[in-house]
């Protein structure tokens, strides 16, 4: 229940700055391959050195390798 609260409030667009952080010098880091790291509950894209979603508080993070 409190997972599909989080989302209606996303899809509203009033938590904008929590759905989308500011990491202005992170991409310079990729060499090659582009790494994605998103939470599992709430599918809030979230930095690579974050381990709790600023979104859900959940610490459930993946992370997606694209070559
Ligand atoms: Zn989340």
């Amino acid at each position: 229940m409190s997972l599909s609260r989080l989302l209606s409030s996303l899809l509203d667009g009033s938590e904008s700055d929590t759905e989308s952080p500011s990491t202005p010098d992170g991409r310079s880091e990729t060499p090659e391959s582009t790494v994605l790291f998103e939470c599992r509950d709430c599918g809030t894209n979230v930095s690579a050195d974050t381990v709790r979603c600023p979104a859900c508080n959940g610490d459930d993070i993946v992370r997606y390798s694209i070559d």
